[in-house]
C-alpha cells in the first residue's frame, strides 16, 4: 500500500525522551475565566471546606481539589519514577487508518494502553496512592465500573504497600472475572456492589432487588467503607478536579510531541465518561485556545445510552446514588440514572467533570453522542489496520475521529486530528463477542426515561 500522506519525516511514533517528560502537572482551572462551580455540602448547601473534605480524601489531594489558581503542581520524584515504567506513552501517526479511509486528514492518537491496567487511569492512581501513603494511611477504598480504575489502583497500592478495597459494579464483577483476578494479584480485595457489607448497599438492595448496580451505588459504598474504617480514605478515578490535574500528563506529553514535529491540532477528540482522560488530554490545548493562541475544535464523545453532556442538564447533583457525597454542579442525567443493561461500552457515569461541564457551557467544547453498534464497528476497523485492540470506551473517540476524517475526504482538507486512545480491550471481549454475534443493540433512553431521573435532582434553596 502506498500512503500518499507519507511525504514528510513525521515518524509513526513520536516519542519524548525521559528528559523531555513533564515535571509538573498543569491545572487547567487556572486558565478558565469562569471557574468550575465548587462542591457543596448537601446538608448546608455551602461550599465544602477543606476540613470537611479531609474526612473523606487525603489532605494533599484536597488542596489540589480546591485550588483553582495555581497553574503548575510539581510531580513528586517518586511518581515521576513510577511514570517512567510506562511513560512517555506514544503519540502515533495513524498512517494506516488514513490510508484505509482515503482521507487527506492527518490523524494522530495518544495511546494510554501500554501498562498492565490497560488504560490512562494509572496516571492518577499512582498519584492518589502516593499521597495516601505519604499521609501515613493504612489503605484506600474505591469503586470500579468496567474494572480499569480498580486495576490501576490495585497496581499503585501494590507498588507502595497500601491496602486497597474495591467495590465493583455487580454487572462488571460477573462479566469480567479476570479483571477481579488481576486486582487480587496486586493485593486488592474486591466486593460486588451493591453489597450487604454497607448500610447504603443494603438500602439500595432493599429498594431495587436484582439491580445490576451502577457506579453511583459503588461510590456510595466505597465512601461509607472509608469513613467508617480508621486509617482509610476514599479515592476516585475520574470526575474530580484532582484527577483531571494528574491526567494533564497526557495532554502535556501530546503537546510536547506535536511541537517536536511542528504540528498544531485542528480537532482534538476524546471519549468522555467522567471526563478525566479528555480533561487531561485537552488541558494545555484548552489553555492556548482560551488565551487565543490556538484555533482548534475540542470534541467530547459520549455513548448515546448515557448522554450526560448532549441530553443532560447543567445543575447541582449528587455524585452517587446513595446521596452520601457532596453535590457537584455538572451536566447530569440525575444520580439515579442507570444505563440499559445491554450497554457494553463503559462510560456509564451519570454526570460529567465540573471542569468540562463549565467549558462546555461556555461554548469552548463540543459534544457528540454515538450509538454503541457504530462504536464497535469503528473499533474493529481500527484494530484491523492499526493493530491495537481498543477498549470500547476509547472506540467512541475512534468513531468520532473517523467521522471527522471522512468529512475531510469530502472537503479535501488536510486537517490535523488528534484523539485519545485511552486503553486496550482485552478485558472487554464479552462485549466484542456480543457485537460479533449480533446481540448488541442501541437502546437509547427516551425523554421519559431521562425525565424520571432528572426529577430527582436535589432542590437547593
Ligand atoms: C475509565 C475509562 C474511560 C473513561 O473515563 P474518563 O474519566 O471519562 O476518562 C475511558 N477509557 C478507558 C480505557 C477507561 O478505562
Amino acid at each position: 500500500m502506498m500512503n500518499t500522506n507519507i511525504k514528510n519525516e513525521i515518524p509513526y511514533k513520536i516519542y519524548l525522551t525521559e528528559d523531555e517528560m513533564p515535571k509538573a502537572w498543569y491545572n487547567l482551572r487556572s486558565a478558565m475565566k469562569n471557574k468550575p462551580a465548587p462542591l457543596l455540602n448537601p446538608g448546608t448547601g455551602l461550599p465544602m471546606t477543606a476540613a470537611e473534605l479531609e474526612g473523606v480524601f487525603c489532605a494533599e489531594l484536597v488542596a489540589q481539589e480546591l485550588d483553582n489558581d495555581t497553574p503548575y503542581f510539581e510531580i513528586p520524584q517518586e511518581i515521576r519514577d513510577f511514570y517512567k515504567m510506562y511513560r512517555p506513552s506514544p503519540l502515533v501517526r495513524a498512517y494506516c487508518l488514513e490510508e484505509k479511509l482515503g482521507t487527506p486528514a492527518h490523524i494522530y492518537y495518544k495511546f494510554e494502553g501500554n501498562n498492565t491496567s490497560g488504560s490512562h487511569k494509572l496516571n492518577s492512581a499512582i498519584a492518589q496512592a502516593y499521597y495516601a501513603k505519604k499521609q501515613g494511611l493504612a489503605g484506600v477504598t474505591t469503586e470500579t465500573g468496567a474494572g480499569q480504575w480498580g486495576t490501576a489502583l490495585s497496581m499503585a497500592c501494590g507498588y507502595l504497600g497500601l491496602d486497597c478495597k474495591v467495590y465493583m459494579v455487580k454487572v462488571s464483577y460477573e462479566q469480567k472475572p479476570f479483571r477481579r483476578e488481576v486486582m487480587r494479584t496486586y493485593g486488592a480485595s474486591v466486593t460486588p456492589s451493591p453489597s450487604d457489607t454497607t448500610a447504603v448497599g443494603r438500602k439500595i438492595l432493599a429498594e431495587n432487588p436484582g439491580t445490576t448496580g451502577s457506579l453511583g451505588c459503588a461510590i456510595s459504598e466505597a465512601v461509607e467503607a472509608a469513613v467508617s474504617t480508621p486509617g482509610y480514605r476514599y479515592v476516585l478515578g475520574s470526575v474530580l478536579n484532582q484527577v483531571l490535574l494528574h491526567q494533564s500528563i497526557i495532554g502535556l506529553e501530546t503537546q510536547a510531541a506535536l511541537d517536536k514535529v511542528g504540528v498544531k491540532p485542528d480537532i482534538i477528540i476524546g471519549c468522555a465518561g467522567g471526563g478525566s482522560n479528555l480533561g487531561g488530554l485537552i488541558a494545555p490545548f484548552m489553555r492556548d485556545k482560551i488565551n487565543g493562541d490556538l484555533d482548534c475544535r475540542i470534541v467530547a464523545v459520549e455513548p448515546a445510552s448515557c448522554p450526560s453532556l448532549t441530553r443532560g442538564v447543567y445543575a447541582y447533583d449528587f455524585c452517587d446514588t446513595g446521596m452520601v457525597c457532596p453535590l457537584a454542579k455538572m451536566y447530569t442525567l440525575g444520580s439515579s440514572f442507570i444505563p440499559a443493561p445491554n450497554h457494553a461500552g463503559g462510560l456509564r457515569y451519570h454526570g460529567m467533570s465540573s471542569i468540562l461541564s463549565q467549558l462546555y457551557d461556555d461554548g469552548l467544547m463540543e459534544a457528540v453522542s454515538v450509538p454503541q453498534v457504530e462504536v464497535f464497528k469503528a473499533a474493529e476497523e481500527f484494530a484491523r489496520v492499526e493493530g491495537i485492540l481498543p477498549a470500547p470506551e476509547s472506540s467512541h473517540a475512534i468513531k468520532a475521529a473517523i467521522d471527522e476524517a471522512l468529512k475531510c475526504k469530502e472537503t479535501g482538507e488536510a486537517k490535523n486530528i488528534v484523539f485519545g486512545l485511552t486503553g486496550t480491550g482485552y478485558f472487554d471481549l464479552v462485549a466484542y463477542q456480543k457485537f460479533h454475534d449480533g446481540q448488541l443493540d442501541d437502546y437509547i433512553p427516551t425523554d421519559d426515561d431521562l425525565a424520571k431521573s432528572l426529577a430527582k435532582l436535589p432542590h437547593l434553596g
